[in-house]
């Protein structure tokens, strides 16, 4: 595996393999401190392409608090490593005045969608994502890009901005991976202390109850957000910051669920803000009953 630092040696490596070799590159954005769902990444990437980019850039720029990213965990030779065995070909590890010049002045932002969820609590967040992503696609102009679903709103809002500004990358959605008691991987989560780590599992439960309120045939989305929210208020040291039942497409907020419906959570445990979410489907039985 090959390490690249710079913009530029980055862009001749993508133009000598497209030109020479012909080749399908993915890319696989991060910010490092990698787990097992961000090495779930490389593998899909694998599978779409013939070469794989791994970033790993701390990208300020969609940070709303100083702290959460000063202590952001960075471990780049650990995260070399993982990466090499995962079987990536180039790790690009630009620093922040390659990506982001003292003179630059051009952001992105993607309008409706960065509006709601973490955009409403999180002030700029989703123009720095939309800003680093565009810019890492342009350097890297891979064929496929993957990204995760845990960060759905990110997802989403990716997947508009490559078809509003004409990008000619397939992006690529991969499922959440979870911890064994189902708790979603997060770099975030190392931040946790042992009753934190402990506590934390309130969120997948929470989306399990709101699943199992769907299944057995509600439909009301303030029933359901309650159900996920008096879940979380069983757990002492979480304090939700939101709980919202939307569109999967549009995330704007649902009165009823006809047949799909993001359910997703924002919530502090001590000082780490963790997120999740489900998408959760009526059963096909329920639709019936419901219309009959
Ligand atoms: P991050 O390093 O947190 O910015 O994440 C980099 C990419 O990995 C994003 O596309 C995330 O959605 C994805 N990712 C992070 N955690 C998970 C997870 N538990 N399962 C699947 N993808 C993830």
């Amino acid at each position: 595996m090959r390490t690249i630092e710079q913009v530029t040696a980055m862009q001749a490596w993508g133009r000598e393999v497209r030109g020479r070799d012909h080749a399908r590159v993915a890319l696989v954005p991060t910010m490092g401190a990698l787990h097992d769902g961000h090495l779930s990444l490389v593998e899909i990437a694998r599978h779409h392409a013939d070469r794989v980019v791994a970033s790993v850039f701390v990208n300020p720029a969609q940070f709303d608090r100083t702290d959460d990213f000063e202590r952001y965990p960075r471990d780049l030779e650990r995260d070399g490593a993982l990466l090499a065995a995962a079987g990536v070909d180039v790790l690009f590890a630009p620093p922040t005045v390659e990506m982001y010049p003292p003179d630059a002045q051009t952001f992105v932002t993607v309008e409706d969608l960065s509006q709601p969820l973490c955009g409403a609590h999180r002030p700029g967040h989703f123009r720095g994502v939309a800003t680093v992503v565009l810019k890492l696609l342009n350097i890297v102009q891979p064929n496929v890009a993957v990204f995760g679903e845990k960060d759905y709103q990110q997802l989403a809002l990716i997947r508009r901005m490559a078809r509003d500004l004409h990008l000619e990358v397939d992006i690529v959605g991969a499922p959440i991976v979870r911890e064994v008691d189902g708790l979603a991987m997060s770099s975030r989560n190392r931040h946790l202390s042992a009753a934190e780590r402990a506590a934390a599992i309130c969120l997948s439960r929470a989306l399990g109850a709101a699943e199992q309120l769907m299944a057995g045939g509600e439909r009301d989305a303030a029933t359901i957000a309650a159900a996920a929210a008096s879940e979380l208020g069983r757990e002492r040291l979480a304090r939700p910051e939101y709980v919202a039942v939307v569109d999967p497409d549009t995330l704007q907020p649902l009165t009823t669920v006809f047949e799909r419906a993001l359910l997703a959570l924002a919530v502090w445990i001590g000082s780490t803000r963790l997120i999740d979410n489900r998408v959760l489907a009526a059963p096909a039985s329920g639709r019936e009953r419901r219309s009959a």
